[in-house]
C-alpha cells in the first residue's frame, strides 16, 4: 500500500512530492504519462515565477531543476497512464493504470492539469500534425522564414505570436474579437512587433491542403473572407481539465465537480471525499499559472499528511 499516490507530473504534483517526501512520508509515488514538468515544458519562455535566475528561459529549463530535489528526498516516479482512481472499501484507493497494472493507497493527490482545446474550424483535425499545432516551442523552427498564422487572444497565444516572430517572417494573430484576455503588457509588445499583423473580429473557416499538409487558411472577417497562404496555424484556444480519470463507472465523479468539470476543493485543497486532494490546473478558480500551481501542491501535500497521520 502506498502512503500518497500523486497523479500529474507538473509543478503542483512535484511540489507536492516535494512536501510530502521532506514531511516524512516513506512510500510516495507520482504518476506521469508524458514529461516530468507538466505542460510549462512546452512553453518557449517563462519570466513570472518568483525569484527566477533567469527569467524568460524556455518552460523545459525552468522544469528540469525540480524532479531532480524532489527525487532527492525520496519521491518515486513511476511513468504509466493512470486510467482511474476508485475508492476501495476501507477507505483506501485503488489507482488503475493503462498498462492493466494496479496499486492501492491511503491517500490520493490529483495533479492533471490541462490541455490545449482544439478550435472546431473546418480542417483542423484533418491537418493537425501537418500544419495545425498547439506548440511553437516544438514546431515553430518547421517554418523558419515563413508566414504562419495564430489563432486565439490569451496569453498563449500573444506570448507564442512574439515567440514564432523570432523564427518566421511573419505572423498573421488571428481573433474573434477586437479586444484580448492577454495582459495588456503582453498586447502591447506584440502590436509593437513589426512581424506581427493584428487580425480581429476574425475566425477561420476553413483550413485547406493537400497530402503534403496545410496549404492555407480562408478567414471569415468583418470585411468578407481573406485567404492566408500559410502552411503552419498554431492554436491556443484555452484548455480543457484533465478530469477523466476520476470518472466511475456509474457514469458520476469520485468526487464533487463545478460544471466545468473541475475538482471541487476547499482552502486546504480537500476534496468531499476523505483522502482525496486536487491541486494545479485541476482545481475550481485556479489561476492557471506555475506558481499556484506549487503553492496547491505544497498545501495539498500538507493536507494528506494530516490525514494520513490521523488515520493511525
Ligand atoms: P500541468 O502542468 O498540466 O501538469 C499536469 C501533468 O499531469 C502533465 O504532465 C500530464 O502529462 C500529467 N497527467 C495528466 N493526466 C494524467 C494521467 N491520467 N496519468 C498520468 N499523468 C497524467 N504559467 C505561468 O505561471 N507563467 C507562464 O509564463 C505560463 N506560460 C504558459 C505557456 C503555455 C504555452 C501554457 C500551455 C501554459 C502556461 N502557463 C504559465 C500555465 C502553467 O503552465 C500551468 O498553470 C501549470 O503548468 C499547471 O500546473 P499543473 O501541475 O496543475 O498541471
Ligand atoms: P485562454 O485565456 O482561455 O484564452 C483562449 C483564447 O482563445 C481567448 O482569447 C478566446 O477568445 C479564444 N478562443 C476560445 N475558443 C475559441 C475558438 N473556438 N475559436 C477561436 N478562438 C477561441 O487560454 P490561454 O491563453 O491558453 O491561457 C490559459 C490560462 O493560462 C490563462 O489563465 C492564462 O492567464 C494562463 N497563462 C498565463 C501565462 C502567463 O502568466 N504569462 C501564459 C500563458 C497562459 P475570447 O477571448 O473571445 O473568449
Amino acid at each position: 500500500m502506498l502512503d500518497l499516490a500523486i497523479i500529474g507530473g507538473g509543478p503542483a504534483g512535484l511540489s507536492a512530492g516535494l512536501y510530502a517526501t521532506r514531511g516524512g512520508l516513506g512510500n510516495v509515488v507520482m504518476f506521469e504519462r508524458g514529461i516530468i514538468g507538466g505542460q510549462i515544458t512546452g512553453s518557449s519562455e517563462i519570466e513570472n515565477y518568483p525569484g527566477q535566475k533567469n527569467p524568460g528561459e524556455s518552460g523545459l529549463d525552468f522544469m528540469s531543476t525540480w524532479s531532480k530535489q524532489c527525487m532527492h528526498f525520496g519521491l518515486k516516479h513511476e511513468a504509466a497512464n493512470v486510467s482511474k482512481v476508485s475508492r476501495n472499501e476501507d477507505g483506501s484507493f485503488k489507482i488503475s493504470l493503462e498498462n492493466g497494472k494496479e496499486m492501492n493507497a491511503k491517500a490520493v493527490i490529483v495533479a492533471t492539469g490541462s490541455t490545449p482545446k482544439r478550435a472546431g474550424f473546418k480542417g483542423e483535425d484533418e491537418f493537425f500534425g501537418r500544419g495545425v499545432s498547439t506548440c511553437a516551442t516544438c514546431d515553430g523552427f518547421f517554418y523558419k522564414n515563413k508566414e504562419v498564422a495564430v489563432l486565439g487572444g490569451g496569453d498563449t497565444a500573444l506570448e507564442e505570436a512574439i515567440y514564432l516572430s523570432n523564427i518566421c517572417s511573419k505572423v498573421y494573430l488571428v481573433h474573434r474579437r477586437d479586444g484580448f484576455r492577454a495582459a495588456p503588457t503582453t498586447v502591447e509588445k506584440a502590436r509593437k512587433n513589426e512581424k506581427i499583423e493584428f487580425v480581429t473580429s476574425a475566425t477561420i473557416k476553413e483550413a485547406y491542403g493537400d497530402k503534403m499538409g496545410l496549404g492555407g487558411l480562408t478567414l471569415n472577417t468583418k470585411e468578407g473572407e481573406r485567404d492566408l497562404k500559410v502552411p503552419g496555424v498554431f492554436t491556443f484556444v484555452g484548455l480543457n481539465v484533465n478530469n477523466q480519470i476520476l470518472l466511475q463507472d456509474d457514469g458520476k465523479f469520485l468526487c464533487e465537480m463545478s460544471e466545468n468539470g473541475e475538482m471541487i476543493v476547499d482552502l486546504k485543497m480537500r476534496t468531499n471525499v476523505p483522502g482525496l486532494f486536487g491541486a494545479g490546473d485541476i482545481r475550481i478558480d485556479a489561476p492557471k499559472q506555475v506558481v499556484c500551481a506549487a503553492g496547491d501542491g505544497a498545501m495539498a501535500a500538507l493536507s494528506a499528511l494530516s490525514y494520513i497521520e490521523n488515520l493511525h
